[in-house]
């Protein structure tokens, strides 16, 4: 048996339970096997060789959202993230998926999703395929429901100067999702940064953040966009990601590339609302809708980052912010989690979706483009017309 796990990292479990109440999974089943300290004994057991690498194993590690609140409430300070990825990756060598299992997460979503041009192709017939759904399996129903009507493909300057007194220079990372369904979004990201006085550069050399591969357990494959992030954001000072999956999956490339180089751009990486600041929104238009914001996990869990844009959305929003719910409990999206496992996606898009009408809120704000379109089509499910934001969108609605 080849040493995957970092057995050190694993024993700091002291099988307390207290993260059992944060895992969207074991909320949802109830089973200790989906909770974190049951996948983290089922870890130990298949690197003891006491668990063969089989159905049972995987199926609940598969289940496994990779959301990290676990890691935000333990008290021990395990670090389950990372223990997961050596974990999926050793499942994808040594386990033999079905060939739809195979097809989806090697070919579609890991040729497709990271480059935005087959993007764009893939997603030309949605139009078409939308009116042939009721004839598909649930599972591509399910699929086609994420895609929006619009969806806004705009590139993004290489470089697009400060409009006002300059504070510095910073590089964009563009994403792969967002630059092709987003576009609009990142124009947003840029206008705000320029307002808020850098010059923004984004390379052209950039590739996928190596998210999707991370997660699905592609080291390899991961590794390699981090190095040739590194090499393209070369000579820039400060990196700006508005895609909080994105965002800690940068932030960690000292740990991916096991390098100094990784680790300097790691320390580099920001997300977007812990550069701009609420003050440069005090003349923004006053709110009339009540608007209310969903944690995306990887800003939350991930970069422990909650407050920062509660205070964005608060000095446009005022009185009219109102908390969530759960809002830091996954709604599904999870990467590409709701793909390869749509049911409890679906279970998870569902408790979301109950949780955000009991607000009576109009408008749901957040930072990530899967938890967009799955909190945008688990409340067209529910047939309610709630607009869905990035909050860089909103910011830029409210004061351009
Ligand atoms: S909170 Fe941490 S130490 Fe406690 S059971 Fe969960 S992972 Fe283990
Ligand atoms: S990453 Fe999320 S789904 Fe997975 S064990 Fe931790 S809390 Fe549960």
């Amino acid at each position: 048996m080849s040493q995957f796990l970092d057995y050190e990292k694993s024993l700091a479990c002291i099988h307390c339970g207290l993260c059992l109440s944060s895992c969207p999974t074991y909320l949802e089943t109830g089973n200790e096997n989906d909770s974190p300290r049951g996948r983290i004994y089922l870890m130990r057991a298949m690197q003891d060789g006491r668990l063969p690498v089989g159905d049972t194993a995987v199926r609940h590690i598969d289940l496994c959202l990779g959301c990290r609140a676990c890691e935000a409430v333990c008290p021990s300070g395990v670090q389950y993230g990372e223990l997961l990825e050596s974990t999926r990756e050793h499942v994808e060598t040594h386990y033999q998926r079905s060939p739809f299992q195979k097809f989806l997460r090697r070919i579609a979503i890991e040729k497709v999703f990271p480059f935005p041009e087959r993007m764009e192709l893939a997603l030309r017939p949605t139009g078409t395929m939308k009116k042939l759904a009721r004839f598909m399996p649930k599972f591509a129903r399910e699929a086609l429901s994420l895609i929006p009507e619009n969806v806004s493909s705009r590139p993004v300057p290489s470089f697009s100067p400060a409009t006002r007194t300059k504070r510095g220079a910073v590089g964009l990372v563009r994403g792969c999702v967002m630059s092709v369904m987003f576009g609009e979004t990142n124009a947003a990201t840029v206008a705000l940064l320029n307002r808020a006085g850098y010059d923004v550069v984004t390379p052209d050399t950039q590739v996928c953040c190596g998210a999707l591969y991370a997660h699905g357990g592609n080291l390899k494959r991961a590794r390699e966009c981090a190095r040739a992030n590194v090499r393209a954001f070369e000579g820039v000072n400060a990196i700006v990601i508005n895609a909080a999956g994105c965002g800690s999956t940068l932030k960690e490339y000292g740990h991916l590339l096991g390098d100094a180089g990784g680790k300097a751009f790691g320390a580099k990486v920001k997300d977007i609302t812990e550069i701009l600041s609420p003050g440069d929104f005090a003349s923004a238009r006053p709110e009339h809708r009540k608007v209310t914001y969903h944690d995306a996990c990887h800003l939350a869990h991930a970069q422990r980052i909650t407050r920062q844009p509660r205070d964005l959305v608060r000095a446009v929003a005022g009185k009219n912010f109102i908390e969530l719910p759960e809002s830091d409990v996954c709604c599904g999206s999870a990467g590409s989690y709701n793909l390869t496992e749509p049911e409890m996606a679906e279970r998870l898009q569902r408790r979301k979706t109950e949780h955000l009408l009991k607000t009576g809120a109009d408008l749901v704000v957040t930072t990530n483009p899967g938890c967009m379109l799955q909190i945008q089509a688990g409340l067209k499910k529910a047939g309610r017309n709630i607009q869905v934001m990035h909050l860089a969108d909103y910011l830029y609605e409210k004061i351009m």
